[in-house]
């Protein structure tokens, strides 16, 4: 066992949400022990953290690894005009253009990033028709190395015809039975849209769900109202409707978005126990519309970045932030804290099947370490103000009660090299992507 000593614990949404001066004791991968006055027993390490703060490892409820390598990349030679072109323009172009060493570069670079965040948990939804057999077993080994639990989902969609449909969803099927005994790797079925997959593509997807007990999909859904149009124009009421027929909607599903769905949908989703992921600065950036404050406080939504950032305080916050600037004085918003803290622990639980993202007795052991020296006092009323306006980047990270980052550096990983390889594969990615 393991004594981590002189901690101040940050818990917001926990009954106790401030632990000064704690102790906390840990066994292999999950915390045994959490106290304000020293434990009895045997350690074999003691870790003075020396009044250093700590956060439970955050968890990134939709990422797309994938898009690392889209910083600063050239922009599409035709400006898209609305949502589906953006897709058209930019995303389809660059999934297509990624090859193996991309695409691995790709997984590396957003989870170190997500590392060094404080990110500890990432649930994924990748895109590489260019390279899909083994695809999602290269990201949970990445993720694994690097000490991050992965979440893996294979896009399927049409829009690469029916041979690269075919082997997509064979990829998730792979992987699902490949990693269904790993603790730290957690396989939905993923599929890109209801929008691009057609009657008897969703069949198919509905056939291959069932060969699985417990198995769940991750889906847009609702992201724009082009995909609710598509949906009526197939003669649903809506693409929860939709997607439902084929009995998709299930209590292990994760639905991303929701944005234009109705109270019906609400309901829908409610009834078979189904979790939706909001992911503001995505919605904002693709102008797509807000989710609605009632959605958000009745479905209780999980908190995802993307692929916009894998930093997921910065992504609480700059939600909040966009939400404010649309609220007159006196209206309530989201409270983006809880989606962060309370709703992502529940989401990331439910996915791996293990209790994550509580600093909490039989929880995994995931901190984010903060050398933070408050000017202004920290109390149980006040933890929101320090986490969200206080705090920057965590100095240490751990996960599965394993170092993974100190002093800002990630560890078994030569981040330097990294960085170059990123360097070198982007320029590549770009060139294919002409
Ligand atoms: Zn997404």
């Amino acid at each position: 066992m393991k004594l981590l000593k002189n901690l101040n614990l940050l818990r917001p949404c926990s009954e106790k949400p401030y632990l000064e001066n704690a102790y906390v004791v840990i066994e292999g991968e999950t915390f045994r022990g959490i106290s304000t006055s020293e434990p009895e027993g045997e350690f074999k390490e003691i870790m003075d953290c020396g009044g250093k703060f700590a956060l439970p490892g955050l968890i990134n409820g939709h990422h797309h690894l994938y898009s690392a390598l889209a910083v600063g990349m050239p922009p599409p030679a035709r400006i898209p005009l609305n949502f589906t072109q953006i897709l058209e323009e930019v995303w389809w172009k660059l999934d297509l253009a990624l090859d193996r060493d991309a695409t691995l570069t790709s997984f590396e670079s957003g989870l170190i990033d997500s590392l060094k965040a404080g990110t500890t948990t990432v649930i994924d939804h990748h895109c590489s028709p260019s390279f899909i057999e083994g695809s999602l077993s290269l990201l949970g080994e990445t993720g694994k190395r690097l000490g991050i639990a992965t979440g893996l989902a294979f896009e399927v969609t049409d829009r690469n015809g029916a041979e690269l449909f075919e082997k997509s969803l064979q990829e998730n099927l792979d992987a699902a039975e490949k990693h269904a005994e790993d603790p730290e790797l957690a396989a939905l079925l993923g599929l890109h849209a209801s929008f691009t997959l057609s009657e008897e593509s969703l069949k198919k997807v509905a056939e291959v769900l069932s060969r699985k007990v417990g198995w769940g999909i991750h889906t847009h859904l609702s992201e724009d109202r082009a995909d609710e149009e598509d949906a009526r124009e197939r003669g649903y009421g809506s693409v929860v409707e939709r997607l439902d027929h084929y009995g998709l909607i299930n209590s292990n599903a994760m639905l991303i978005h929701g944005v234009h769905c109705l109270e019906s949908d609400a309901e829908r989703m409610l009834k078979h126990g189904a979790y939706l992921v909001h992911n503001p600065t995505s919605n904002a950036n693709n102008r797509i519309g807000m989710l609605p404050a009632i959605a958000a406080e009745c479905l209780k939504p999980g908190l995802g970045t993307d692929g916009m950032q894998s930093n997921m305080i910065r992504e609480a916050k700059e939600g909040m932030l966009i939400r404010s600037s649309h609220l007159g004085g006196g209206d309530t918003g989201v409270d983006y804290q809880a989606l962060l803290f309370d709703h992502n622990p529940r989401v990331a639980t439910a996915v791996f099947g293990s209790n994550i993202g509580r600093v909490e007795p039989g929880f995994r052991a995931d901190l984010a370490i903060y050398d933070y020296h408050p000017r202004t006092e920290v109390h149980e009323g006040n933890v929101f103000g320090h986490v969200f306006f206080g705090l920057d980047a965590p100095c240490d990270v751990m996960s599965g009660g394993r170092m993974r980052v100190q002093d800002h550096r990630v560890l078994g990983i030569d981040e330097n090299a990294a960085k170059q390889e990123a360097a070198d594969q982007s320029l590549r990615l770009w060139k294919r992507m002409q």
